[in-house]
């Protein structure tokens, strides 16, 4: 049987930072620059590790990224805040607050506070809303960098039957929406759907968000079907790991994401998109 093709993410998103590092210069020779502000409350350690990542992506593609390290204890008000002295500052174009914020901090009213104008992450009702009616926004970046995924790897989309297991605000519904603006068949499953393997087997694109580790196995792919891993693990050996049962789906798999190296690395590229995006229209 024939292996799946490997849709590399690392090296996909490598050339798309590598032409956002083209397209900062050349705004930077016109004039145009701008900040990223990256805000961080507490110390989490898988926060810390991509908070690390993303002033790096900033570093290589040439956007100034500027840190907000805050106590755990800080009140919703100060970064309330700071959110707002951060919406009048020009030269910030991009403001990302980086989640899960501690329990005492309501995320949605945070995410509502930033000025969509700087909502990189996408994740302001009004981004979500513009991507709805196909209008002009931030797009969500971990879905945004799916759809490139899928594009830079020639995979059609246009009249697929795609499959989305999870509905999170941050996910499965930005992702079911961006398929269907491509013109893919969407059904959304997720933890109440019954029948989950037979109708994740009629999916020419079957896209696994569900935080499941290694849950998706044969019985749930159909032959030939593209499959795209969202999840991310750490296994008993402390191994990086996805939704998705890799070795078993890639002999039935025509091609697949692997964890690391396939969604994860996209999210930043399309974070980056986003603050040149932002950049270039201020
Ligand atoms: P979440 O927990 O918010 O959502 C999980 C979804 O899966 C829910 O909608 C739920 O209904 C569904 N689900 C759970 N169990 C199910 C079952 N047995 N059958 C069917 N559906 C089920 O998670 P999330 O924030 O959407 O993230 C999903 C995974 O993706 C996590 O592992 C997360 O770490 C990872 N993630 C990766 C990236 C990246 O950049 N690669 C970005 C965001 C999230």
């Amino acid at each position: 049987m024939a292996m799946a093709v490997i849709i590399d993410g690392k090296k996909i998103s490598q050339q798309i930072k590598d032409e956002l590092k083209e397209k900062t210069a050349a705004l930077r020779a016109k004039g145009k620059t701008g900040a990223l502000a990256v805000i961080q409350v507490g110390e989490d350690p898988a926060s810390s590790v991509y908070v690390r990542n993303k002033k790096n992506a900033c570093a290589y593609i040439g956007i100034e990224s500027l840190a907000y390290e805050l106590p755990e204890e800080t009140k919703e008000a100060e970064l309330l805040k700071l959110i707002e002295e951060l919406n009048q500052k020009t030269e910030v174009k991009g403001i990302l607050v980086q989640l899960p914020l501690p329990a005492h901090i309501c995320e949605d009213k945070i995410i509502q506070a930033i000025d969509p104008k700087k909502d990189v992450d996408g994740f302001h009702p009004q981004s979500v809303g513009a991507m709805t009616i196909g209008e002009k926004g931030f797009l969500s970046c971990t879905p945004a960098g799916i759809i490139q995924l899928l594009k830079r790897s020639g995979i059609e989309i246009t009249g697929k039957h795609c499959v989305v297991i999870g509905r999170s605000n941050i996910v499965g519904k930005p992702m079911a929406l961006l398929m269907l603006r491509e013109n893919a068949t969407v059904t959304i499953t997720h933890s109440k759907t019954k029948d989950l393997p037979k109708i994740c087997k009629q999916a020419d694109i079957l896209i696994v968000a569900m935080g499941k580790p290694q849950y998706i196995g044969a019985e749930y792919i159909k032959e030939g079907a593209v499959v795209i891993d969202v999840g991310i693990h750490r296994d008993e050996n402390n191994k990086l790991c996805g939704d998705v049962k890799f070795e078993e789906a890639s002999s039935i798999a025509s091609a697949i994401t692997p964890v690391p190296g396939g969604v994860g690395p996209m999210t930043i590229a399309m974070l980056m998109n986003n603050c040149v995006q932002s950049i270039e229209e201020g």
